[in-house]
């Protein structure tokens, strides 16, 4: 580890039992967590030595990755395989698809295990998500950042912050937020009453269906449902198997008991239906495309007589995120902000920077050094270390993404000015793509795209109102959005005219890079049910809280004074 990065970790006193490390739960007690330091894994550095042996590991074999439920690990006929999306033809893992009969098996083994896990205290269902921080920022930290490097092409940078940093951040932080939101109280107003909360988990099952872009997402979903007393049936994305299911081994290291959490990878339409149909359902928890955010929805209405309860409903889904640059914007942190924002990870990241609009007084300026910086990224494979852009998810990505670049070129009212072209002949590379529009509502200044694709509409100095009142009503999405302006009097008028489009909000600062603790995270409109996940409100969308009233006081009249 740089030794400048290697302030204030917060470490827990452990005890050894059986030659495992319990946290204990007087340290529990009052826990403040603290956001894991990062590696910078530069030249030399012991960290790069380790995580080389560890990709190493991971590229020389086929990891076979059962199906998990309980204690029983299942592998069926139907295998399916992981590639390298950089390098399609490499397979890194092999997997299995449960079927109906598999993922009911999977809700009535959790229901199984829904008892004993409720019951127990907090502290104790905490000191397992701790441990599993602690393995994931220790022991396994190099293997799930190359797992998330070999799976989702992920550069070292964009691996670490995602499945060592933002993982462990979620893991600890969750149980300090959980300690602030469950300790209120009712008041008792006198001596002959107790009122109390009780924090329980709910009834019935969490379906935790995970995206392949952010580690850390797959493993919160099913994490945060459980550290409040629930159990899960975990759905991971095919293309991030072998990272999740590293995960998912820590969990069980660190003490999750059988059934808790049930890996259960399946094909989606599969998994929808079963979880949508069982009586049990108490909640889905997803992050994903708002396609199939609104189909599960849609199937829980149809279903609404079958449950037992009522399902909560969670979906962190797309966007269209828009850097709004103000005439006295500071233009450096514009270009490198949109840079960062629109390009690293390939523009997959939900927050990614998709749109902006440019005051024309600054866009000579901005467009230079946009392009000069172009010129000098490097698109190739996440294992050569100067890669910034490296190869989008899958082939199905790829004809997405391909699908606009063909429509962008043949339009006359967009430019290509940088990038614009694919190969997919070894692995799904997009060329880093920057667009001029000229039309302020075309469908590339409005839908998601997912991808390192940058479209850019110039507008006049002082039409900013009108324009960012556009920008507001462009897109059906709500999730990131930032501004550049220095001007104090144009930022109020940009904070309330841009009031609605992001449930995470920037001011002279890219759309991207949010922290747990520091920026919990979510959008509205289409862009989701905004819970704020890496914020303390998240968690209670997990609990079914039981107000209880004790009179010690016994009755001895049936009338009211009002009634003499
Ligand atoms: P996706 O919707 O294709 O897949 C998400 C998950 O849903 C996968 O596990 C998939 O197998 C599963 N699935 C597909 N059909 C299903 C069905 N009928 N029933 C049940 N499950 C089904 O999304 P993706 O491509 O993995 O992720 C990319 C999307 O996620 C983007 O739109 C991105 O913006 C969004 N995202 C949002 C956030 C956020 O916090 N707002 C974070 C990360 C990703």
């Amino acid at each position: 580890m740089s030794s400048t990065l290697l302030k204030s970790v917060l470490y827990l006193p452990c005890r050894f039992q059986n030659g495992i490390c319990r946290v204990s739960t007087q340290a529990i007690k009052g826990y403040v967590a603290e956001n894991e330091p990062m590696f910078d894994y530069g030249p030399g550095s012991s960290e790069r030595k380790e995580l080389e042996e560890a990709l190493e590991r991971h590229s020389s074999q086929v990891t076979d990755i059962p199906i998990v439920i309980g204690d029983e690990e299942i592998r069926t006929n139907v295998v399916q395989y992981q590639v390298a999306p950089f390098d399609h033809q490499k397979k890194i893992a092999s997997f299995y698809y449960a079927g109906a009969d598999l993922i009911q098996k999977a809700i009535n083994v959790s229901q199984q295990a829904r008892d004993a896990w409720e019951k127990k205290p907090l502290e104790e269902r905490s000191e397992v998500f701790l441990k599993a921080a602690e393995l994931a920022s220790k022991k396994y930290r190099m293997d799930i950042v190359a797992a998330t490097m070999l799976g989702q092409a992920k550069n070292v940078w964009q691996a670490e912050i995602d499945s060592a940093a933002e993982l462990i951040d979620f893991l600890r932080f969750n149980v300090t937020f959980a300690q602030q939101v469950t300790s209120y109280q009712p008041i008792s107003p006198n001596a002959t009453t107790k009122n109390t909360n009780i924090y329980r988990g709910m009834e019935g099952f969490w379906a935790a269906v995970t995206p392949f872009n952010f580690t850390a997402i797959g493993g919160h979903l099913p994490a945060a449902p459980a550290l409040m007393g629930n159990v899960s049936l975990w759905k991971p994305s095919d293309t991030a198997m072998l990272s999740n299911y590293t995960v998912f081994k820590i969990y069980r290291e660190a003490g999750l008991p059988p059934g808790v959490i049930n890996f259960t990878p399946a094909e989606g339409v599969v998994f929808g239906d079963t979880i949508t149909s069982s009586p049990h359902l108490a909640g889905i928890n997803f992050t994903g495309s708002v396609r199939t955010f609104k189909h599960l929805w849609k199937q829980v209405g149809d279903n609404l007589d079958t449950y037992r309860t009522y399902p909560r409903l969670i979906g962190e889904c797309g966007g269209k995120n828009m850097h709004f640059v103000h005439s006295s914007a500071d233009v450096d942190s514009v270009v490198y902000g949109t840079i960062r924002a629109a390009f690293e990870y390939n523009g997959q990241k939900c927050s990614a920077c998709s749109r902006a609009y440019i005051p024309a007084s600054l866009w000579p300026e901005i467009k230079k050094k946009l392009l000069n910086i172009h010129k000098e990224i490097k698109m190739g494979s996440p294992l050569e270390k100067d890669s910034f852009v490296t190869a989008v998810i899958d082939d199905k990505a790829f004809s997405r993404i391909k699908g606009y670049l063909d429509y962008a070129k043949s339009s006359n009212t967009v430019k290509v000015l940088a990038g614009g072209n694919c190969d997919d002949s070894k692995g799904y590379f997009v060329e880093p793509t920057i667009l001029e529009c000229t039309d302020p509502q075309d469908k590339l200044m409005q839908e998601e795209i997912f991808g390192p694709v940058l479209s850019v509409y110039v507008y006049t100095d002082r039409d900013y109102h009108e324009v960012a009142t556009l920008a507001n009503n462009t897109s059906p999405y709500s999730l990131t959005a930032a501004i550049f302006c220095q001007d104090p009097k144009a930022r109020v008028e940009l904070c309330d005219l841009l009031r609605n489009c992001a449930g995470n909000f920037y001011i002279n600062d890219k759309s991207t890079g949010s922290v747990v603790g520091q920026q919990p995270f979510g959008g509205s409109r289409l862009s989701g049910t905004n819970e704020k996940a890496g914020g303390p409100h998240y968690l209670m969308k997990f609990v079914s809280v039981q107000s209880v009233k004790e009179s010690m006081a016994p009755l001895r009249e049936w009338r009211y004074p009002s009634m003499d």
